[in-house]
Parts: structure tokens; sequence; C-alpha cells
């Protein structure tokens, strides 16, 4: 297949783009690069430099199915600044989905997001739950995901939407490397390396096990595998939402020890006010994407996430390194 990734300078399009490259498929990456990296494109892609408003259907020239990636994806900036989101995410997709529909080119694997959900009633989150997302992001990615739902069953279009949270970890040689670093993994492992002073541990009275918030940490090898199998097994007409997740919660204080462990450095850490909007525990519930996509998570050890995203780290050059804010 010729895949169009959008997004693909970013962290999970680009290991989407390597992924499928490594199994024989071509890859044609379309990134603006307002978040992504130009070094970040896998080599073998063909590269766009360009968005979705204007340059989707040149995109789209030869394409047989797409993995879309782009979008803006911080939730405090979300809620900061709505339009960006409302035109970066809503606006640029329904574009891509209108020069998709002119092309004749109707397989798609979306990149939602659990944060579709909003504040969970209970964990694992399950599909059928009800979706109330409680920031602009999710409100962006929901709006999308029912944007698709109703091209499927108007146009025919073959689609799939994976919904999970917190990816971390790094595959054939892309990893995460953002200029404003907000996650956790790799905030954590910047400390080790002695980029950073300290980690700030966002509460510790939160009503779980040692007080600090628990997620679910999913491999991006085993995101882009999702990727790849939904994109094979896409039907005319139907749009399947999955979610996806390691099977297994992880708080904070075990992610530091972990990475104490892996990394073999002490890892300062202080204790930090609770950050807005951030639920105690989220665990995404994988079984609808093991029993009818055949997926299967192969990298559920927080130890392997941890070690191949240090790996990656280490790979960096001093400019990543100083590029950083
Ligand atoms: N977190 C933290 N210190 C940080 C960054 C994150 O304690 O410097 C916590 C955050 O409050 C959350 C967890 O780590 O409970 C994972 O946060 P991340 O931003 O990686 O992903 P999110 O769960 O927000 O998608």
């Amino acid at each position: 297949m010729r895949v169009l990734v959008t997004g693909g300078a970013g962290y999970v399009g680009s290991v989407c783009a390597a992924e499928l490259l490594s199994l024989g498929h071509e890859v044609v990456v379309l990134d603006d690069l307002s978040t992504g990296n130009r070094d970040a494109v896998p080599e073998g892609a063909r590269f766009i430099e360009g968005n979705l408003l204007d340059d989707s259907a040149a995109a789209l020239e030869g394409v047989d199915a797409v993995i879309h990636c782009a979008a803006r994806s911080l939730v405090g900036e979300s809620v900061e600044q709505p339009a960006e989101y409302w035109q970066g995410n809503v606006v640029s997709t329904l574009a891509l989905l209108e020069a998709m529909r002119s092309a004749g080119v109707r397989n798609i694997v979306f990149s939602s997001t659990a944060a579709t959900y909003g504040e969970p009633e209970q964990v694992p989150i399950t599909e059928d739950m009800p979706t109330r997302p409680t920031n602009t992001y999710g409100a962006t990615k929901l709006a999308i995901d029912q944007a698709i739902t109703s091209y499927c069953v108007a146009y025919g279009f073959a689609a799939t939407s994976l919904r999970y949270f917190n990816v971390a970890g790094a595959h054939l040689g892309h990893g995460e490397n953002r200029v404003v670093e907000t996650h956790l993994i790799p905030l954590v492992l910047q400390v080790a390396a002695g980029h950073r002073e300290e980690i700030k541990v966002f509460g510790d009275n939160w009503p779980t096990p040692d007080g600090t918030c628990v997620r679910d940490y999913i491999h991006v090898g085993d995101l882009a595998d999702a990727h790849v199998l939904a994109l094979e097994s896409n039907e005319p007409g139907v749009h399947r939402i999955f979610n996806l997740g390691s099977g297994e919660g992880f708080s904070v204080q075990e992610v530091i020890d972990v990475c104490r462990e892996v990394t073999g450095h002490e890892i300062p850490a202080s204790l930090a006010p609770r950050r807005a909007g951030d639920p105690a525990t989220l665990i995404a519930s994988s079984a609808l994407a093991e029993n009818e996509l055949g997926w299967k998570p192969k990298r559920t050890e927080l130890r392997t996430v941890v070690a191949d995203a240090w790996d990656f780290l280490g790979s960096l050059g001093d400019a990543a390194h100083s590029a950083r804010r």
C-alpha cells in the first residue's frame, strides 16, 4: 500500500511511518513542522512540508490509505487557545476528509484520544462509556470522530479511530523529541540525563495506593502495530472505535522508581501542587481491540517502555537538548 501519514514528523506519526516502511509499504508524510522535526521523518518516506488545508490534495496523489496523526495535542493549551484547536484539528481534518473524498481515498485510521471520554466514572474505560470531554482537545477529537462516522455511513469511508492516553517509549529509532516537553516519562529521563534539575510530582494526596496519579503507559511500538492492523482490516461503511492501553496502571512514583532503576541515576524529585484537570486514575480497556482487531500489546513492561525511551534520549544530538525549553 501507499500510505499518507499526516503528522509524520511528530512522535506517533514518525513511528507509524517507520513501521509501515519496515513492513514494505510506501509512505508519504505531510507535516507543517509546527511541532514536528524534519529529522524525525523516516528515511525512505516522501516528505511534503505543508498543511492539511492547502496540501492534502497533492499529498493524496497515488495514495491508498491515510493514517491521520497531525494534530494539536496539549490539553492545557487547548483550554487557553481553543481557536487554534478547532481550526488546527477540526477544520483541518474536514479539509483532509474532503480531499480524500475527491481523490476516492476512503481508508483512514485516526489517532483519536481517550480524552474524548472526559473524567471516567470507572476504570478501565470501555468504548461504551459516555463521551464527555473536559477540555477543548478532547472535544475536537470527538468532533472529528463524529465526522468520520458520518463519512463512513454516507460516503463509504472505511475507518478506525484509536483512543489512547499515555504513549511512551521509542521504536525503530524514533521517539519523543519535543521543544516543549510536558509528559512525565521524557521529563523524568531528562532529569536522569542531567538536562533538568528535578522532576515535580503533581500531588501526592490523590485517592490512589501511593497518593500519586495512576496512568497506563502504552509502548509506541504497540501503538504503531494497532494503526497498521486497523488500516489493513478497515471495511467500507464501518467506523470502528477502539481504546488502547497497556492493561496496567502505574503511579507517578512508580514511574520515577522504574526510571531510577533503568538509568542508574538518582533523579531528584519534589512535591508540587496538583495540575489542573488531572484525573486520579486513567486506564483504558483494550479488550475490544484485542477481540476485534486481534491486537495484543507486546511491550507491556514499564521497564521496557522506559529503557527504550532512555536509549532514544541518548541517541539525540546536543542540538536537540539545547533547543528544548
Ligand atoms: N506529571 C507529574 N510531573 C510532571 C509531568 C506529569 O507529576 O512534570 C504527572 C501528571 O500529573 C499525570 C502523569 O504524570 O498524573 C502523566 O502526565 P503526562 O503529562 O505524561 O500525561 P497525561 O496523563 O496528562 O496525558
